[in-house]
């Protein structure tokens, strides 16, 4: 496995390089929206500590984006009154990871409706802003 590499796009938006939507930051992580969304309300959580993906974080990085997964999965169904969420988090370009700094994907889903494929169209940067503030309003 390579190592960690400090040029990746979520270092540099850790780093206040990259601009992000922020929905919510504590001391170990921050949570933003996810650019090219699988659907309306899709955000990442990322550690701030710099780990590849799960294969290199310790277990305490490892419970704390957990942790902030969790609370702000509740945070998500209340923002969008979702019916439920999925998570999903990318290890090695094998397991179909893109970016390597690990991130953990939240995608609030709605009963009946499929999930969106992954595009690769921008957002619009309004839509992602509407939404950010609508779980931020939940929290
Ligand atoms: P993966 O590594 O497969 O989990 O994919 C990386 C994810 O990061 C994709 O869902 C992208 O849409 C998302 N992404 C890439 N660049 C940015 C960015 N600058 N801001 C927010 N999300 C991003």
């Amino acid at each position: 496995m390579s190592a960690y590499d400090d040029d990746n796009i979520f270092a540099k938006i850790l780093r206040g390089e990259m601009p992000c939507h922020r929905v919510y930051e504590d001391d170990h992580t921050l949570a933003f929206m996810d650019i090219m969304p699988r659907a309306d309300g899709h955000f990442l959580v990322i550690p701030k500590a710099p780990v590849r993906n799960i294969l290199d974080a310790d277990d305490t990085v490892v419970a704390n984006v957990y942790a902030t997964v969790a609370k702000l999965s509740r945070v998500a169904l209340k923002a969008f009154s979702a019916d439920g969420v999925t998570i999903q988090q990318f290890n090695e370009p094998a397991g179909g990871q893109v970016v390597f700094h690990m991130h953990v994907h939240v995608i609030p889903r709605f009963d009946g409706v499929r999930l969106g494929p992954h595009t690769g169209d921008m957002a619009d940067s309004a839509v992602l802003e509407r939404n950010a503030e609508k779980l931020k309003s939940a929290l």
